[in-house]
């Protein structure tokens, strides 16, 4: 298949052959058409298999498509290290690179102000660390989950190890109950099965 046999609109495209993606990977080929149809969705799936991709491009064609009501985060796309933030972020910028769809990096070991200044502006898309996430929630008045439509939980089984499971909760909670959900694992666990079960509705099982 293609990407414009996944309905991935012009602007996506462009950035997809800038980035010299001639067709999708099978993760990608999989979860597309999924996450557009607004399913919740559990992968399993290593960094390697076009992963990033497979789920930024469908939450980017949703944004592009659903005007913001009111300034807001709608996108909250959690990752365990600060490492795989940055690198998450920029792949994102990329595919996002001809939209006008803005995009904040919120991790730990950056100026906490600055990453303020940027929530208070409402990106579309804030990729993060769990702890730091939890603090600006906390403690910074206008930044809130309120109008959050989608949440990606990346490499919940690394998540979970390094000791994030209290944070990873209480994001959830805090994410409005009607929103999309995808979570990515490498390995299935019974910790990752618990936090599937809090935060998935009716998932479909994918694996690459
Ligand atoms: P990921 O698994 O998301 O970390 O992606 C692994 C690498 O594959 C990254 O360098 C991506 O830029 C690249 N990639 C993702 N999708 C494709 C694609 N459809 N065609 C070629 N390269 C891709």
């Amino acid at each position: 298949s293609s990407f414009i046999e996944l309905n991935v609109s012009r602007p996506l495209l462009r950035a997809c052959d800038a980035l010299g993606y001639r067709q999708p990977t099978p993760i990608q080929a999989a979860c597309i058409p999924l996450a557009l149809a607004g399913r919740d969705i559990c992968g399993s799936a290593v960094t390697g298999s076009g992963k990033t991709a497979a789920f930024a491009l469908p939450i980017l064609e949703r944004l592009l498509f659903r005007p913001r009501r009111i300034p807001a985060i709608r996108v909250l796309i959690i990752t365990p290290t600060r490492e795989l933030a940055v690198q998450l972020h920029s792949m994102i910028e990329k595919l996002a690179q001809f939209t006008d769809i803005r995009c904040s990096l919120v991790v730990g070991g950056l100026s906490s102000k600055v990453q303020e200044v940027a929530l208070r502006t409402h990106p579309d898309i804030v990729v993060a660390t769990p702890g730091r996430m939890i603090d600006h929630l906390r403690n910074t008045q206008s930044v809130g989950l309120e109008e959050l439509a989608i949440l990606v939980l990346d490499e919940a089984d690394r998540l979970l190890e390094l000791g994030f499971r209290e944070e990873i909760h209480e994001l959830v909670k805090l994410c409005p109950s009607r929103r999309q959900t995808m979570l990515f694992s490498a390995t299935m666990t019974d910790e990752v099965s618990e936090l599937i079960k809090l935060s998935l509705k009716s998932p479909v099982r994918l694996s690459a």
